[in-house]
């Protein structure tokens, strides 16, 4: 016996035995199966599920099915791939904005939440220039943009235990 998801012309999707694949094929050519949800017989193989039917049997999920049809494996790897290089690019992401966080504080003053206050100092030379890092409202970061006073928001990442 085997077992196929079937697809019906509007996608419904169901799964049908047949003692082979001859079969399969002998009986979609003499209209002999059905689509169960909207009694179409044009129904095609959509994938096919695995012979032993476990107890996901009609609910497996696309990753497993794509190990079924190595036509459709660029597709269905493609999330898995694309998770990966997200994780590795976070990573990078990470390892960057410690390095960044390192460089502020070697070079940086910390005026904490001065950190509007002395901006602005800065920036209308009533101070030395120089880097600070502190912190600022959403509000306040605005109105020292709109001075045209450089502000970054960076997120600042917990030193890693080690
Ligand atoms: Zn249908």
């Amino acid at each position: 016996m085997i077992v196929y998801d079937l697809k019906c012309r509007k996608d419904h999707v169901f799964e049908a035995w047949f003692p082979d694949s001859a079969s399969f094929t002998a009986q979609a050519e003499a209209g002999k199966v059905v689509c169960p949800v909207c009694g179409s017989r044009k129904v095609t193989k959509a994938l096919m599920a695995p012979a032993v039917v476990t107890s996901r049997r009609g609910k497996a999920e696309p990753a497993d099915r794509a190990q079924e049809t190595p036509q459709e494996s660029p597709r269905e790897n493609g999330p898995a791939a694309a998770a990966l290089a997200d994780s590795e690019k976070a990573g990078e992401l990470r390892r960057m904005l410690r390095e960044l966080r390192d460089h502020v504080e070697k070079n940086c003053d910390y005026v904490g939440d001065q950190f509007a206050e002395e901006a602005r100092k800065i920036h209308y030379g009533e101070s030395d220039p120089h880097g600070i890092y502190g912190e600022t409202s959403d509000a306040e970061a605005k109105e020292l943009q709109d001075e045209g006073i450089e502000v970054a928001r960076v997120p600042w990442l917990p030193r890693e235990n080690s």
